[in-house]
């Protein structure tokens, strides 16, 4: 595989490191500082995404003619690697990766002049409900119900269940939701792609507490909420084949090879910095090969990527292959959590007596000990590790 850059690509990468030099000032940059594990993640990305939609840049991914960019796979690779040397994190996914792929594929020529444009400019704020009590993994089993014609005008749909693990719900405005909309073939054949305003009265949303501390998750749940029927995606009864194309666009997006890159490189800097009988954590052999170890994982997680990007060039989307993707991409994320808890040392535990790190004064660990705890769901979130297997043995080994 040949990746050295061409001299229009270098001239592209030159162009996207200008961009986010001028992009990133002191103020950006201390809104995004962990932004991704902060309770107020809308109030930190939005001044940014409006940063990269000024530009065109909010969703590269997505055909022209809806506002994407008409890069090669190279391009991608270069943007989203200059990004991540910045730590300029990507577009929160629920609307730009996960829902407007869905409109944009499956939607009417409405809803997609009603939904993009207020996606890309980040008007709308978007959570996900597939997720259900009973329906996790087995996800086809989902129970909430919609009703058509509730009063016999036949215009809308009754909406009554929960949706549960509902990411950042307490921030967004519309939900798109996977509904029961018949009972009596195949499961997979009675769900619905519905896009719901988080307004709707009947909609009511309950925060869920998590080991980190931070509010993110909770229980969404619909009370005789009437729903207009033109929010329906595509055709009733489809949206079983609809949530499984996001869910390929989802995992992807959790792989985050420039992230684990970025976090890498900060880690071996504090490593090197932790002296302790002098010598600096980065010369321990111990602490060393385990860092090497990961340093390995990942760029053969990039090439990986590359490849499947590569290979998916023609044919649009990779399929089962993100799985793959995203169980090592979380598989790493964990693992550099795990490392900058031991740089943080004695500041990492949970208390120190009734002191937590941030109380402490120590900055750095209270980081860590947060994305520590929070890196534990990425095993579970998106499909959890179990499942990836089974369809990377099932679909992509043909086992
Ligand atoms: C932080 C976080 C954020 C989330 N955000 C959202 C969101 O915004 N929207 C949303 O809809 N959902 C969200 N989820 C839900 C997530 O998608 C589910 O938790 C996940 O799909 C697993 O389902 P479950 O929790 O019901 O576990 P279960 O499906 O009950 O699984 C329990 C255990 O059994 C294993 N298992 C299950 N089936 C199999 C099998 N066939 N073979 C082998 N092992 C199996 C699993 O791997 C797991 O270890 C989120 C979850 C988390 C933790």
């Amino acid at each position: 595989m040949d990746i050295r850059f061409t001299d229009e690509e270098l001239a592209f990468q030159t162009e996207v490191q200008q961009f986010f030099a001028n992009v990133m000032d002191d103020e950006l940059k201390a809104k995004l500082h962990g932004v991704e594990a902060s309770p107020d993640l809308k109030g930190g990305m939005i001044d940014y995404q409006r940063r990269l939609n000024a530009k065109g840049w909010m969703a590269p991914g997505w055909p022209v003619e809806y506002g994407g960019q008409d890069w090669s796979v190279t391009q991608h690779f270069i943007f989203n690697a200059e990004r991540g040397k910045v730590g300029a994190p990507p577009p929160i996914p629920f609307g730009v990766t996960m829902v407007a792929p869905v409109i944009y594929t499956y939607g009417s020529e409405e809803q997609k002049a009603r939904f993009l444009p207020r996606i890309l400019n980040s008007d709308d704020w978007w959570c996900q409900g597939y997720s259900e009590p009973g329906a996790g993994s087995d996800l086809a089993s989902l129970q909430c119900k919609a009703e058509r014609d509730g009063d016999g005008s036949g215009d809308h749909y009754v909406v009554n269940g929960s949706k549960i693990w509902t990411s950042f719900a307490q921030a967004a405005d519309w939900i798109f939701c996977l509904v029961r909309t018949d009972n009596s073939g195949r499961k997979q054949d009675g769900i619905s792609f519905l896009l719901v305003d988080m307004t709707t009265p009947g909609v009511t949303v309950s925060p869920i507490d998590t080991i980190d501390g931070i509010y993110h998750l909770n229980e969404v749940h619909f009370d005789n909420a009437r729903v207009p029927a033109e929010n329906l995606i595509g055709e009733e009864g489809k949206g079983w084949t609809y949530a499984k194309s996001l869910l390929v666009h989802e995992r992807l997006s959790i792989a985050e090879v420039a992230e684990s890159k970025r976090n890498l490189e900060q880690l071996r800097e504090l490593a090197r910095a932790e002296v302790n009988g002098g010598e600096s954590l980065l010369q321990d052999p111990v602490f060393a090969k385990r860092l090497a170890d990961v340093e390995i994982d990942l760029m053969a997680l990039e090439f990986t990527e590359l490849r499947v990007l590569a290979s998916a060039a023609d044919g649009g989307m990779p399929g089962p292959e993100s799985s793959l993707l995203k169980l090592q991409g979380t598989t790493i994320q964990q693992s550099i959590q795990e490392l900058r808890m031991d740089v943080a040392g004695y500041y990492s535990q949970t208390l120190q007596g009734d002191l937590s790190p941030a109380q402490l004064g120590n900055d750095f660990a209270d980081f860590a000990q947060k994305q520590y705890f929070r890196g534990r769901a990425s095993s579970i979130y998106g499909g959890s590790d179990e499942v990836q297997k089974n369809v990377t043995a099932k679909h992509v080994l043909g086992l």
